[in-house]
């Protein structure tokens, strides 16, 4: 098994060059952008981890997964639906585009900076309760009591959010959002800044693949019907605006991050986490795509 990822990492690397590190979040762009690396953890306790799967970066969108499971769990699909939608945009992930233009005014879904700056507002507590409980969830389903943020990333996307910034002030125009903007932002900017490695983020995956149970202890984090509805929206809206072509290509639930990270699995069997900085024009990392697609077609992964 580790030969085989051995062999796909080599056949992919040259996508590297497709990509370019983002530089909207100016300490991302910092990156090792030949970083490389995959990790597998199946059900039955096998994992596998090949190239730079303990290479570090941050999480970045993919905690969007978790903050949305945290919500569901808090407020249930029926409220938490009244405030952000169920569908894809086609459109970039930090686009504003569409804010305005459903009524009542809500953003499309919880994959997408407004709609994951929404969904984490709707977490309960303080906004020191908020992070210290996503903190929680995210050390309890990744095993890693030591997971935290890194300091340079957050500081450096809390200068420079104004984008972010803007869509939650017009966010709570609407009444999409209540209370300190600023706070529940701040919030946002450290839960995309927690620090992982691949084989962290496999674990989040696996978690999903086995319905919201930890595989440990059998012990239920996440309602199952929570887990599926998060599975659903990577699916539909994962790899934002390349989500269709990435179903298709690769046909598997998978979450993408600027950080380069892809959280990715296949329900019942597994989790697989993937890194790589360099990024496409859609965000995603560009050779963590193509590694994606390669073991998703060697072990014939596509859920289609
Ligand atoms: N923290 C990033 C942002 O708000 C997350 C975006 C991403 O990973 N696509 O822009």
């Amino acid at each position: 098994m580790e030969q085989k990822l051995r062999d796909i990492l080599k056949t992919n690397r040259s996508y590297i060059n497709n990509g370019k590190l983002p530089t909207y979040i100016p300490e991302l762009s910092k990156a090792d952008k030949n970083a490389l690396g995959i990790y597998i953890s199946d059900l039955n306790g096998e994992e596998y981890g090949v190239g730079d799967y303990e290479y570090k970066f941050t999480i970045q969108s993919i905690s969007k997964v978790v903050t949305l499971l945290l919500a569901l769990e808090d407020r249930g699909p029926e409220e938490l639906f009244q405030f952000v939608g169920m569908e894809p945009t086609g459109d970039s992930f930090n686009s504003m585009m569409k804010l305005e233009i459903v009524s009542p005014s809500k953003p499309f879904n919880p994959m997408i900076n407004a709609g994951a700056i929404a969904v984490t507002s709707l977490i309960k507590g303080s906004p020191e309760e908020k992070f210290q409980r996503i903190v929680d969830l995210f050390q309890k389903i990744t095993n890693n009591p030591n997971l935290q943020i890194n300091e340079n990333v957050y500081l450096s996307e809390k200068k420079t959010g104004d984008r972010n910034r803007a869509m939650a002030y017009f966010m709570r125009d609407v009444g999409v959002i209540k209370g300190d903007v600023e706070k529940n932002l701040d919030v946002y900017f450290k839960q995309c800044s927690l620090e992982v490695t691949c084989k962290d983020i496999a674990r989040i995956g696996r978690f999903l693949a086995n319905d919201g149970m930890l595989p440990e202890t059998g012990e239920i984090v996440i309602q199952s019907k929570h887990a599926k509805i998060a599975k659903t929206f990577m699916v539909t809206c994962g790899m934002y605006n390349a989500s269709g072509e990435f179903a298709i290509e690769v046909g598997i639930p998978a979450k993408s991050g600027v950080g380069g990270g892809i959280m990715a699995l296949v329900p019942g069997k597994m989790g697989i986490g993937v890194v790589g900085p360099a990024l496409d024009d859609k965000g995603n990392s560009s050779a963590g795509v193509k590694v994606l697609r390669d073991i998703a077609d060697l072990y014939n992964l596509s859920i289609f």
